[in-house]
């Protein structure tokens, strides 16, 4: 199970400050009166950003894993939110995914591959956008499911970091790579077992 980690760290400085250290959950979400044997479980790597390692707990009563997943991470994607929207923005800008691919690809990647890393973070952002357009339709209406258009209405970038902040409760049943839903989930049925009241923006 992952859970938010928010953190002031970014990327390299969570990194180079070892900012796994700083995490901590006092109790076992599973049996948060006690009673269970729930401890510290190590950590894991993560490739991109490279050193990247996010700490575990692990309750052997509830035979279960929680992660702390620092907010700036995508979430079953390698790499940072704040890179994957520099993705995203850069098609919506430049108007094609073959532009887009030809300009961010490394050397040594193939254009039809760079294609499909980039065709594949463009649904997969449509897909939380849509989800969060479920989520808080007052919030964000007349917006279409893009980063430009969510842009707007929130004046500014990071968008998917503000929306990870915003919608933190909602987190568990959001998408990846913005929230921690297992892929086919049913995102509109937990939506609406949540009780969370829905969240509004300060501008
Ligand atoms: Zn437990």
């Amino acid at each position: 199970m992952q859970i938010l980690f928010e953190t002031p760290l970014s990327g390299e400085t969570y990194v180079a400050a070892q900012g796994w250290r700083m995490a901590s959950l006092p109790s076992c979400p599973l049996h948060p009166q006690g009673g269970c044997s729930f401890s510290r479980h190590g950590t894991y790597p993560r490739v991109t950003p490279a050193g990247t390692r996010i700490p575990r707990w692990y309750c052997p009563e509830g035979h279960r894993t929680f992660s702390l997943l620092p907010d700036f991470l995508a979430s079953r994607l390698p790499g940072t939110l704040a890179a994957l929207e520099r993705v995203v923005l850069y098609v919506e800008l430049a108007g094609s995914v073959e532009a887009a691919a030809d300009t961010l690809r490394p050397d040594d990647v193939s254009l039809p591959s760079a294609v499909r890393w980039v065709r594949r973070r463009i649904h997969l952002v449509r897909d939380v956008l849509a989800g969060v357009l479920q989520t808080a339709p007052a919030v964000f209406r007349d917006c279409q499911p893009s980063i430009t258009s969510f842009g707007e209405r929130l004046h500014g970038p990071g968008v998917l970091a503000a929306l990870r902040t915003t919608f933190a409760v909602y987190l568990p049943s959001l998408p990846a790579p913005l929230g921690f839903a297992p892929r086919g989930a049913d995102f509109r049925r937990t939506q609406h077992n949540s009780g969370a009241d829905p969240p509004t923006f300060r501008h």
